[in-house]
């Protein structure tokens, strides 16, 4: 079943749960979560990129095996997760 990892938008007014990335198995087909079941505030959703990728750096490759995530910046209140 697909994990996916979300966290409040606008972290000052996240609750405990919402407020760092928490990670929620979803059933197929169910909606991803707009908001947080803990506090009802907006989330984004950490999109998890594409496993390997040839265009990758040896540095990212070297970060990733070391268990560092790294995140881009999408836009304001957007972060695609590149590991
Ligand atoms: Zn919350």
């Amino acid at each position: 079943m697909p994990i996916r990892e979300y966290q409040a938008k606008h972290r000052r007014k996240g609750c405990d749960k919402c407020r760092l990335p928490f990670e929620r198995i979803e059933r197929p087909g169910e909606q991803p979560l707009r908001q947080c079941p803990e506090c009802g505030g907006a989330l984004i959703r950490l999109i998890s990129a594409p496993r390997v990728g040839a265009s990758r750096s040896g540095a990212d490759a070297r970060a990733k095996s070391a268990g560092f995530h790294k995140l881009k910046k999408i836009s304001k209140g957007e972060y695609e997760k590149i590991y």
